[in-house]
């Protein structure tokens, strides 16, 4: 059976202000839903409360991974159920190369499994990272210290295409890439999703990045609600139409 992630009539709430407000949306296996909206519409709310972020408050609603309830989870038992969240401004990590982290992770999640060999690891790593354009030196060293905005980005999915998560929420994989580096975050996204089939929420800001990842879905989402949901073709409205005459901008 495909897996699938429910949210429902998500109310949620931060310092005592609401900020989602009802929301109802699904993720299966395979799809790629993109998520649009204005800055401060509650997009980085909703990936930070899927995965169980303690500073985002539920008032109402639930969110189910196969059916089961998943708001009693920790992040890392959603991490280890094949959650993933990708940052909008991911942090750097003093003294932790990102070669240590990954290993770490993977042994964590796959209790039963032996620790991946590290020359092996060391090898895929590398090729995974030369893919998406990065220096394979960066894989050594501590995480994100020192690097530039889109390495960072390239870093996330980095580590995605290590993990392989079931889920993968992306919060601005695109947002202050030039193109080139877009091309190369994208071409990670689309391979994670050829590869394993993950189900990806895809969440930005502008329309760009749609243009090399299609999406099976698209919702936009403004001041906490969702205020349209199509198919495919939505895409090419906004295209045609602006985002911003959609949602009133
Ligand atoms: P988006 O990712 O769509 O730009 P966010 O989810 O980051 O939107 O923010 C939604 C709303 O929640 C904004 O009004 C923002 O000011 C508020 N908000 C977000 N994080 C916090 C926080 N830590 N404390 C107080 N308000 C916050
Ligand atoms: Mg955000």
């Amino acid at each position: 059976m495909a897996s699938t992630l429910e949210i429902k009539n998500l109310r949620v709430k931060i310092e005592d202000k609401e900020i989602l407000k009802g929301i109802n949306l699904t993720l299966k296996e395979g799809e790629i839903h993109a998520i649009m909206g204005p800055n401060g519409s509650g997009k980085s709310t909703l990936a930070y409360t899927i995965m169980g972020h303690p500073k985002y408050e539920i008032i109402e609603g639930d969110i189910l991974l196969n059916g089961e309830s998943i708001l009693e989870w920790t992040p890392d038992e959603r991490a280890r159920a094949g959650m993933f969240l990708g940052f909008q401004h991911p942090q750097s990590i003093s003294g932790v190369t990102l070669s240590s982290l990954l290993r770490t992770a993977m042994i964590v999640r796959d209790e039963e499994r032996r620790p991946p060999n590290i020359i092996k690891f060391t090898k895929e790593l590398r090729a995974l990272a030369k893919d998406l354009n990065m220096r394979t030196e960066l894989t050594e060293r501590y995480v994100n210290e020192g690097f530039s905005g889109g390495e960072r980005k390239k870093n996330e999915v980095l580590q995605m295409l290590v993990l392989k998560p079931r889920f993968a929420f992306l919060d601005e994989p695109d947002s202050g890439l030039d193109v080139d580096a877009l091309r190369d975050v994208a071409k990670g996204i689309n391979r994670l999703h050829e590869e394993t089939n993950a189900g990806i929420m895809l969440i930005t800001h502008y329309q760009r990045i749609l243009h090399y990842v299609q999406p099976t879905r698209l919702t936009i989402l403004k001041d906490g609600l969702i205020v349209k949901t199509g198919g495919p073709e939505l895409a090419e409205e906004i295209e045609k139409e602006g985002y911003e005459s959609i949602t009133g901008e």
